[in-house]
């Protein structure tokens, strides 16, 4: 099946054809570690998280390259309000970040490139950006893309130079051409962390420590740029202008995708407006699996209103389907081998691995691919109920397996299966014994408690089942 996805360039879907056969090169803009990871950089890093998956699956050598922004403005400043070192401050955030993202499932990026480590690139770039006429240094030492310089200036997001220069976004400032120049390099402020450069000592602008990064590792072109839709502009835009006009190769990335943004109960996430969302922070309200479920809930590009009963309810929705998963396991190992239902599984598994790697295809549409599911645990447990063998029900669980791999979902349900299984049929023996022996307030004690707990014990011609409420 042809892969389709959106490319912010074009505006359109298109087939996805790799620059070099079955490799994929894709980055994706990584953290500033100034502060704690929230939930909107994490709404795109599950996203991308399961491009990397679904493309491994198709059979695609993916190569996930991340950057961490471990020199920038907003770091300085927190240097300088906490007194603390920046390393110090990357350090912390950075680790925090990488906890939050392992707890997440998101372990497909195969190389986070710390921009401090590419100087080198960084400075061979500004210098060949001046050589070719694209930059010039100011008096100060720091260093600009000239925008008027380059013609395709905006062809991502839509925006024109002269927009900036009517608009009052940008900042006056008299060591610019042109307001809407940006600094490649930013000469030494009293007090900040500066390296040595042909203009003096300083550091590099943001925009160029991501070039710096991806043509170390990718060349002058690769496959896939991924970030949130708020980088497009100006970040992305000074990305094409700094590499295009470097290596004079068109186009540098062959596909931009942009993930839709993260409100918070309607309105845009600030710590000013109290809203705020540390990751860790809904880590520890919600499991990681029920989280990362609730973002692929909804499609990579949509926006996503965040608010803490949506993720209730999303995991409400998601035990559903856990349920299903649980009760594919339990019924494997209790079940004759065929069942009269075998027949309606078995189509039903085929339809649900379709109707997934459909959705998944068509620019990864978890959202639909969720909807599959959810079909299809339906019809698992109406075959359940009518009777299904061991073999029909292997299929399903690898079904599961195969959406579990893909979403990176599901894994926690079956860790906590065989310990909740075992303690199960354990319950069970001791209730059926205690019936035996007529102890009846034991084996009552026992069914009370459980349903206390939520789960149900049902009599069965074949003995007893339990099921959660
Ligand atoms: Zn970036």
């Amino acid at each position: 099946m042809t892969i389709r996805v959106y490319n912010t360039l074009s505006r359109r879907k298109e087939d996805f054809v790799p620059l070099h056969g079955r490799r994929v090169s894709m980055f994706v803009c990584g953290i500033t570690p100034y502060d704690a990871t929230h939930i909107g950089h994490a709404k795109t890093y599950v996203a991308f998280d399961v491009v990397a998956r679904y493309l491994r699956r198709k059979g695609y050598d993916v190569f996930y390259l991340q950057n961490v922004t471990d020199i920038e403005d907003r770091l300085i400043d927190r240097m300088h309000k906490s007194g603390r070192s920046w390393k110090d401050l990357v350090k912390e955030f950075v680790g925090e970040y990488l906890d939050g993202m392992t707890r997440l499932a998101c372990t497909s990026v195969n190389l986070y490139a710390y921009a401090t480590d590419y100087m080198p690139e960084i400075l061979e770039q500004i210098e060949g950006l001046i050589a070719k006429g694209f930059a010039y240094a100011a008096e100060d030492g720091s260093v600009y893309y000239d925008t008027t310089r380059y013609p395709d200036w905006g062809k991502l997001s839509g925006q024109k130079v002269e927009e900036h220069i009517a608009g009052a976004r940008v900042a006056v400032d008299e060591r610019k051409r042109n307001p809407a120049d940006f600094a490649l390099w930013k000469a030494q402020k009293p007090g900040e962390p500066a390296w040595d450069s042909p203009w003096g000592k300083g550091r590099p602008g943001w925009h160029i420590e991501d070039t710096a990064i991806t043509v170390r590792h990718f060349g002058p072109r690769y496959d896939i740029h991924g970030g949130a839709t708020e980088l497009m502009f100006p970040h992305h835009e000074a990305e094409i202008a700094q590499a295009e006009a470097f290596t004079g190769v068109k186009p540098f990335v062959n596909v931009w995708m942009h993930g839709g943004m993260l409100m918070v109960s309607g309105e845009e996430m600030h710590k000013s407006l109290g809203n705020f969302w540390a990751l860790k922070d809904a880590l520890a309200r919600w499991e990681p699996e029920v989280l990362r479920f609730f973002y692929l809930n909804a499609h990579y590009r949509s926006p996503i209103d965040f608010a803490p009963e949506l993720v209730d309810e999303a995991g409400r929705s998601y035990a559903r389907l856990r349920e299903t998963v649980r009760t594919i396991d339990a019924e494997r190992r209790r079940t004759p081998d065929a069942g009269s239902a075998d027949a309606a599984l078995r189509a039903a598994t085929a339809t649900a691995l379709e109707a997934f790697d459909a959705a998944m295809a068509d620019d990864f549409n978890t959202r639909e691919a969720i909807a599959a599911i959810f079909e299809y645990a339906r019809s698992v447990n109406k075959a359940v109920e009518v009777g299904t063998g061991r073999v029909a029900l292997d299929e399903a669980a690898t079904a599961f397996a195969r959406f579990g791999e893909v979403l990176g979902l599901f894994a926690r349900a079956s860790a906590d299966d065989a310990v909740v299984e075992g303690l199960m049929d354990l319950l069970v023996r001791l209730r059926e014994d205690a019936r035996k022996r007529k102890d009846f307030a034991t084996a009552d004690g026992i069914r009370e408690g459980l349903a206390k707990l939520g789960i149900v014990l049902e009599d069965t011609r074949d003995g007893v089942r339990w099921k959660s409420a």
